[in-house]
């Protein structure tokens, strides 16, 4: 396996998924329950976070999620470029939006953090490896392309990049 630069390495999907519990900002087992997070409302129940209703004298403490919106820190990075991308910008921002919804809406640590201009393309950043693993997948199935993934052991994070 060829090291890449800054120690990224490609990676294949089951790896990727390995690391998702090795996730710093995913220390939710040493919350006690119910913990209601008082930024978003997420709950952390039973061992997960939901988007349950807390019940009456829930320990408050920001879910993982919040925490990194917070010390703006990403998770997942994800680079969209290409010619394609240019002339299908509003198609693909809403394909990126609708993959947000789905995923939050079972997973509330998945979220997408800023969506921002970066050269010719776009760049996406989450809160969650998965949705940035995500979202490059779906543009990919919608419009092939190129698509990569590339993670840094390290810092516990993905990028991916899709362009076409
Ligand atoms: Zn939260």
């Amino acid at each position: 396996m060829k090291a890449e630069r800054g120690g990224f390495q490609m990676l294949r999907r089951e790896q990727l998924l390995q690391e998702l519990v090795h996730d710093t900002y995913k220390s939710g087992h040493k919350l006690p329950e119910p913990t209601r997070c008082p930024k978003c409302g997420a709950l952390f129940h039973k061992g997960r976070w939901t988007w349950d209703a807390a019940p009456p004298g829930a320990h408050e403490q920001s879910c993982p999620a919040c925490h990194r919106i917070h010390d703006d820190f990403p998770a997942g990075y994800v680079a969209l470029g290409g010619a394609f991308l240019a002339g299908h910008r509003d198609e693909i921002l809403r394909l990126v939006k609708n993959c947000e919804e789905k995923e939050k809406a079972e997973h509330p640590l998945e979220r997408i953090m800023a969506i921002r201009n970066a050269g010719d393309g776009i760049e996406v950043t989450t809160t969650g490896i998965h949705l940035a693993r995500e979202i490059a997948e779906r543009l990919h199935h919608a419009y092939q392309g190129e698509l990569a993934f590339h993670y840094n052991e390290e810092d516990h994070l993905v990028r991916a990049s899709w362009s076409r």
